[in-house]
């Protein structure tokens, strides 16, 4: 950042600063946050997704060439376009969408010769609002969105040669200009991985005035009159009237089914509501989500991480149905290529988002959550696999079988609007059927040797310890779904499987470890060391992938007191890395070596659930210093806001529970550890409209230890805290000091149990 860019950042904030007390959350939240990001190092790698919550479109302006996944890069100082957006992450890249951008003066169309500088103090970034400044063209432009639709705004300083281009982007895609009726409509293929031959995004487009000329284009030509045009890469452009208003708005929506239906969402979302009133409703709708947790006290700069964290969480997974004209709600499959009936989500990757995401809309959205579940069983239905990372069809990325994580969360947290019986057949399926050879990441990969032997051989499967530890958390998943539904023989089966974890854990060594076939371990065994059998990371952050039996990994690692040095190595030793099979530095290393902490790769998800684990062995203290130690060093509201990929809600999602003061450590069972509230007081509006409150009475950034709690008016002294009881409300007050206490929550009853154990008690 230049200098004074960075004085005019400060000025900015201090304005702001005042406002504060009396700022809406939506004004709170910047989806800005984590875009100063580059393939080399993450501060989040995300883009401003303006969106309502679960989303089917966001929209984004990008600075990048469009084929770049890093498009909106904050130090950039040329936008392209602001695009319908559906990536989940930009290793995964965009698909089957376009992008909108007014020039002036002049007609260029292509997306280098349209690019307009712009500067961030004549930009305005909001969750249901965006507006940048175009310098180049002399124009602003404004976005605001619906759930599948949105409306732009372009106005022009001057009157004259005022222009919006359509880019319908490369991978074949049409567009038909309609002038009779102010409308283009076109279809986009620019579609990824995992979809069939007859997936496309069709888009309408209506504005609110007549052209007074238009054409097509190509990237190597314009042609002008022209009202069609199909190619492998198409775009249109409009020419206005500007010489009474200066402005041009237009409502845009899109669908996967059809053109029909593109408009009749247009009617449905837009209808004849203005610019003004759309961004109106957008604003309400995210003040109405933010405010089923509001948060008082703290900084302003606290406030602003947590709404901005907020809104991230929520903004995927996305809806991929819409509702046909009896307000139905109907998808096409990306999976059997059909029109369906019911709900689907996509767009997000579960080995990221079941830790923490997916708990925290089970809490407040749980009919959106039963939705997703439904969703869920739907892929299985039409593709024969459970969904692992799907944007929108399955994509060969990351590993485990967390959809049964999701399904045996919701189920155990009491949402019922999906089949619990189709789900565990589908575990069932899943876990005993190899992976396809074109995509590792769905069915189980090393099935075979997995139920022969109990854990998956190196270096005949990549990545084999890391899978093995969460086939054994998915199989618990499983157990405790079978369970639930009284199929004692699955609950057995799996149970026994989810032990495999033991496998893979050298005790020794103190360690999990990779295996040969032939059951001896893997030789040259460095903790420091990444990839080969771990993914993304080594065994410094692998040996904690236990959720679901803590007790029995703490006995297996020499009991408590070792515990608790292992977990203190993991700050204590130091940051350096062995880059194994990776052969260079990945961006996760990278981001761990800077984050300082020892190995401590918060940067990652495998580690982000290991501080909680200082509750089991009695030392709540080393958790509360910790969990508030990471979000004061490695969250901040600003473009460089995270310590890596934030990952489709789950970096910020780990904010949301931490702030409030308790994580789901481990999903598909019903208990929250206690961490340390961050806020002096944490209101949860429940779906039925209760209400739970965390309350920290003399907190403060040198006062994160917990030294009392009373819950419901009596004495609360343990590290954990059941489902059940926030959701039937309630008030959770804790004292919090400077020192350590060493009494609180350190008694045998006021530690967390095992979610194994739970499994063995009758139901
Ligand atoms: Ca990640």
């Amino acid at each position: 950042m230049k200098s004074t860019q960075f004085l005019s950042a400060l000025f900015s904030l201090g304005l702001t600063a005042a406002l504060a007390a009396e700022a809406a959350p939506v004004d709170l939240a910047n989806p800005l946050q984590g875009t100063d990001s580059t393939p080399e190092f993450s501060h989040g790698n995300t883009f401003p997704a303006i969106a309502l919550p679960f989303p089917m479109n966001a929209w984004a302006p990008y600075t990048q060439p469009a084929k770049d996944p890093f498009y909106y890069q904050y130090r950039q100082n040329k936008i392209r376009g602001i695009r319908q957006t559906h990536q989940p992450s930009p290793w995964i890249g965009d698909y089957a969408n376009f992008s909108l951008m007014p020039v002036s003066g002049k007609l260029v169309v292509n997306e280098d010769d349209r690019a307009s500088t712009f500067r961030h103090e004549t930009e305005t970034a909001h969750p249901g609002y965006y507006s940048v400044r175009l310098d180049t063209w002399k124009a602003t432009a404004e976005v605001t969105p619906t759930e599948r639709g949105a409306c732009f705004r372009f106005s022009f300083d001057e009157a004259g040669d005022s222009y919006v281009v359509l880019d319908a982007f490369a991978g074949n895609s049409s567009v038909e200009i309609i002038p009779a009726e102010n409308k283009i409509i076109g279809i986009c293929r620019n579609n990824k991985g995992g979809v069939p031959e007859n997936f496309a995004n069709h888009f309408v487009i209506v504005f609110d005035r007549p052209f007074t000329s238009y054409g097509t284009w190509t990237p190597g030509a314009i042609q002008e009159g022209q009202a069609t045009l199909a190619d492998k890469h198409v775009g249109a452009y409009l020419k206005f009237d500007t010489s009474g208003n200066k402005s041009v708005s237009c409502k845009v929506a899109s669908s996967y089914i059809s053109p029909e239906q593109a408009l009749l969402t247009l009617n449905r979302e837009i209808g004849k509501a203005d610019f003004d009133t759309i961004r109106k409703q957008a604003e309400a709708k995210w003040n109405e989500t933010f405010s089923l947790i509001k948060v008082e006290g703290g900084t302003e700069e606290q406030q602003r991480t947590f709404y901005s964290a907020f809104y991230r969480s929520v903004i995927f997974p996305h809806r991929f149905f819409e509702y046909d004209a009896k307000d139905q709600p109907v998808y096409f499959s990306p999976f059997d290529g059909k029109l369906h009936k019911g709900y689907l989500y996509t767009d997000t990757g579960y080995w990221d988002t079941f830790r923490a995401s997916h708990p925290l809309y089970n809490i407040l959205f749980p009919e959106i959550s039963g939705q997703i579940m439904q969703g869920i069983l739907n892929a299985y239905e039409q593709s024969g696999y459970l969904p692992s990372w799907s944007s929108p069809g399955h994509r060969d990325c990351m590993i485990g079988n967390h959809a049964f994580s999701l399904l045996a969360d919701a189920w155990v947290k009491g949402i019922r609007n999906f089949d619990g019986e189709k789900a565990l057949a589908a575990m069932v399926h899943d876990a005993n059927t190899q992976a396809p050879e074109n995509c590792k990441a769905i069915g189980r990969d090393g099935a075979e040797f997995y139920k022969k032997s109990g854990f998956v051989p190196y270096p005949e499967f990549k990545e084999s310890t890391a899978k093995t530890l969460e086939y054994a958390y998915n199989d618990f998943c499983a157990a405790v779904m079978a369970g639930s539904l009284g199929k004692n023989a699955e609950k057995e089966s799996f149970a026994k499987s989810a032990m495999n974890y033991t496998n893979v854990l050298d005790g020794k060594a103190g360690f999990v470890r990779g295996r040969k076939a032939d059951g001896e371990w893997c030789e040259n065994f460095d903790p420091t060391e990444w990839g080969g059998p771990f993914t993304e990371g080594n065994s410094w952050h692998w040996t904690w992938s236990v959720f679901h039996d803590v007790p029995g990994l703490i006995k297996r690692l020499g009991g408590d007191k070792s515990f608790g040095e292992k977990l203190d190595g993991v700050f204590n030793t130091p940051p350096n890395v062995k880059v194994g099979t990776y052969g260079r530095m990945i961006h996760e290393m990278t981001e761990m070596v800077s984050a300082n902490m020892g190995q401590y790769a918060h940067g990652n998800q495998p580690i982000q659930h290991m501080i909680y684990l200082y509750n089991y062995i009695g030392q709540p203290w080393k958790a509360q210093a910790r969990v508030r130690e990471v979000m004061a060093r490695l969250y901040h509201s600003t473009p460089d806001g995270f310590c890596g990929d934030e990952d489709t809600g789950q970096m910020s999602a780990w904010y949301v529970f931490s702030a409030m003061g308790f994580y789901p450590m481990c999903p598909g069972t019903d208990e929250y550890l206690i961490g340390s509230p961050l806020f002096d007081k944490t209101t949860i509006t429940l779906p039925d409209g209760k209400k739970f409150v965390v309350g920290a009475r003399n907190n403060g950034p040198q006062r994160p230890y917990i030294g009392g709690g009373i819950f419901n008016g009596k004495a609360f002294d343990r590290s954990f805290l059941k489902h059940g009881e926030i959701m039937k409300g309630g008030e959770l007050n804790f004292d919090m000091r400077s020192t350590t206490d060493h009494k609180w929550a350190t008694a045998p009853e006021g530690l967390p149990s095992s979610g194994m154990s739970a499994l063995a008690k009758p139901d």
